[in-house]
């Protein structure tokens, strides 16, 4: 069985006695042990980090920038076999993980251009003689938590970002699909990261609670479910830390009587199914407004039987298997619970049969869907579309205004003026027109609203810049000694 260590001051370290069990979901088989790092692990990587980031700080941008292409032609370059290491542990399809190794290349290239992104301003003579400027220094060290589902996306929003910088990182990636996280150190290593720059801590709930007790810690930033994020953000925030932390989801896809339903369906099938629903964008509820409702219920159902449900690495498969045998039955467990709730279970895809004893489970469609059903009110994060049906746009807009989770939402149309007005109505964080997952590109930010965020400033982008960056500003003035004078009063212009 492999075994999964951490990476501390640039290498691979075994880790102690405590470790958990990291699975191949596709067969059901564990195919590693990672080590949790305990406190006295953790402060390793933290010494490690504080001795290499006053260097760091001082590296030239010019040479940070030369870090981040090579790293950007390394990733590349060896995107496949990047792609296959997620799908190992996570499931996902090969081509769906090379799809996420390129967004989160998309980071990287951002990132090659820090030096414009850590411009500060100046302000010439703002009194006689006296100019002002701004600076953007590093926070120090700073902590990465991830969570399974985008197991190098994820850690590339993050830790390039704050490499970026000028800052040290522990990066701790999840349990269940820690190798990539090792990879991508070895590979910024490849790049020409000095060591001790980019640490990754492998570890559970008593390793992120070490992280978020540590002094030396200056900022946390979390993507994974709402519960632990709301967790972090208030610990990490009451010891005194800068904190994103990013939660879970409920996207609603609105679709409008007056919307193409062929590519509704289209896009519906390939927003609720892809990753088997494992993504924080996936699309969980379609809102069929008006006359909509039943072509798009049909049209969706008719696209069902079609997909390719299998082993990720099978080039034939779309949809790989849940990442866990429990989350498999805790998927299976809404869509069965919901008819006795008044729901219509028009698809039933826990009941497909498969060859292995993988965490497979079949795609799955719930018609007449409401709020208050555990259908609907809960971040079930598989393969489960439901359907709600509602009278006018209104009824529509006010359903997702009043749901807990802010993250991404879409609308189908082909009338400007209604999407406009959605644009305007809707308070989601991230919002598609006839795209349905709107994942913003690189040069803006990632974020939700709601519960869907804790903090207030979203991953990457420009906002990633300033997360891991405080300004410093400087006032400056030459005087003539000869001018000099003893004045008590507030300075002013
Ligand atoms: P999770 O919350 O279980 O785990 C995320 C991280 O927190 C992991 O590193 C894990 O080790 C750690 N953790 C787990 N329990 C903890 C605890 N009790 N105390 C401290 N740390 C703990 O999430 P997950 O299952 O890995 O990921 C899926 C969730 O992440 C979904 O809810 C999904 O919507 C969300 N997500 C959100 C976004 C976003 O951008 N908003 C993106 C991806 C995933």
């Amino acid at each position: 069985m492999k075994r999964i260590g951490h990476y501390v001051d640039g290498q691979q370290v075994d880790g102690g006695d405590r470790v958990g069990p990291v699975y191949n979901p596709a067969t059901g088989e564990q195919t590693g042990e990672v080590a949790l790092a305990s406190a006295s692990d953790l402060e390793t990587a933290v010494s490690a980090a504080q001795k290499a980031q006053p260097g760091w700080r001082a590296t030239p941008l010019s040479k940070r920038q030369d870090i981040m292409f090579k790293l950007r032609q390394i990733v590349t370059d060896r995107k496949e076999e990047l792609a296959r290491i997620i799908t190992a542990e996570h499931g996902k399809v090969v081509s769906d993980a090379a799809g996420e190794v390129s967004r989160g290349l998309e980071n990287v290239d951002w990132c090659t251009n820090l030096m414009q992104q850590l411009k500060g301003d100046y302000s010439e003579n703002v009194a006689n003689g006296v100019d002002v400027h701004s600076v953007r220094q590093p926070l120090g060290v700073v902590a990465c938590i991830t969570p399974f589902n985008f197991p190098v996306m994820i850690p590339l929003w993050m830790a390039t970002t704050a490499i970026a910088c000028g800052n040290a990182v522990i990066l701790k990636p999840s349990e269940r699909d820690p190798s990539a996280a090792l990879w991508l150190a070895e590979a910024f290593a490849e790049a020409g990261l000095p060591a001790g720059v980019l640490n990754v801590v492998n570890g559970d709930a008593d390793t992120v609670n070490a992280i978020l007790d540590h002094k030396a810690i200056s900022a946390v930033s979390f993507v994974g479910s709402t519960p632990i994020a709301e967790k972090i953000y208030t610990r990490a925030a009451a010891n005194g830390k800068r904190v994103q932390a990013l939660g879970g989801a409920k996207n609603h896809m609105v679709v409008m009587p007056d919307a193409d339903l062929d590519s509704a369906a289209d896009a519906a099938v390939s927003a609720a199914y892809g990753s088997a629903g494992e993504r924080c964008m996936a699309v969980s509820v379609a809102v069929a407004v008006g006359e909509a409702g039943d072509a798009l219920v049909e049209k969706i159902a008719e696209r069902m039987p079609k997909l390719k449900v299998g082993d990720g690495t099978d080039p034939e498969s779309e949809m790989g298997p849940l990442i866990t045998q429990a989350a498999r039955d805790r998927v299976a467990g809404y869509v069965e619970g919901a008819s006795g709730e008044g729901a219509k279970v028009v698809v039933d895809g826990t009941e497909q049969k498969f060859d292995n004893d993988g965490f497979f489970i079949g795609v799955s469609l719930v018609d007449d869907v409401k709020p208050g059903m555990k259908v609907y009110d809960d971040e079930i994060f598989g393969p489960v579309l439901s359907v709600v049906r509602v009278d006018s746009y209104d009824e529509a807009v006010d359903l997702i205004n009043a749901n807990q989770y802010a993250n991404g939402v879409a609308v189908f149309t082909r009338d400007g003026k209604t999407a406009r007005q959605f644009e305007f109505d809707i308070e989601v964080g991230m919002v598609g027109v006839n795209v349905p997952i709107p994942v913003p590109i690189g040069t803006f930010s990632f974020g939700g609203w709601k519960r869907s965020l804790f903090g207030d400033t979203h991953m990457y982008g420009a906002e990633g810049f300033n997360f891991y960056t405080r300004r410093k500003v400087v006032t400056t003035r030459w005087p003539e000694p000869s001018e000099s004078q003893i004045s008590l009063g507030f300075p002013t212009h």
